[in-house]
């Protein structure tokens, strides 16, 4: 049976957080923000001014944001790889609830990046333990949910992660993906 690599959208292939500052500066060039390389934390709402969440909020629901959001090109050319060496890839993430327009772009953005496979076999939800698979790449600290999870946690590089040491660590580049995905 092939191996079950699952893979987490923003973050291991979507640059979610130059997308965001892209349409943020464009929406609303007059106010704060932030450069990506200053970022420490998860969520852009944590570092800017609570006076913006509003603003910050009708940005990611606009309609085009989620589907216009830059690829990581060494996470496709990764997945792509994935498969081709017999690795069975499933994109795993979760969609903004209250957003009319994330889940139905993530799809798009998917068939535009990876193909119509990759849209179809999308699997989304809030609560990944409970998805079967031998690994979940994925950026987030702790992924905790209904049950105790079958896949090993490959945890993707980013700079508000790196107090976690006690789980194979994915390089922001992909470059050692083969050390930690093993078959
Ligand atoms: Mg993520």
């Amino acid at each position: 049976m092939k191996k079950i690599v699952l893979v987490d959208m923003d973050g291991p292939l979507v640059d979610f957080e130059s997308g965001f500052l892209a349409s943020w500066r464009k929406t609303f060039p007059s106010e704060f923000f932030l450069p990506v390389e200053q970022r420490t934390t998860r969520y852009v709402n944590q570092e800017y001014p609570a006076r913006l969440n509003e603003k910050i909020e009708s940005v990611k629901s606009a309609e085009g944001f989620f589907v216009g959001l830059p690829p990581l090109e060494a996470g496709i050319n990764a997945v792509r790889e994935m498969g081709a060496l017999g690795f069975r890839v499933f994109v795993c993430t979760t969609a903004i609830y209250n957003s009319k327009t994330c889940l139905v772009e993530k799809k798009y953005w998917l068939e535009k990046y990876l193909g119509p496979d990759f849209a179809k076999n999308a699997i989304f939800t809030k609560d990944k333990t409970v998805i079967k698979g031998q690994y979940l790449i994925d950026d987030a600290l702790e992924i905790t949910g209904e049950v105790t999870p079958e896949w090993e946690h490959v945890l993707y590089d980013q700079p508000f992660n790196r107090t976690i040491t006690d789980r194979p660590r994915l390089k922001i580049d992909w470059s050692n993906w083969k050390e930690v995905i093993t078959s």
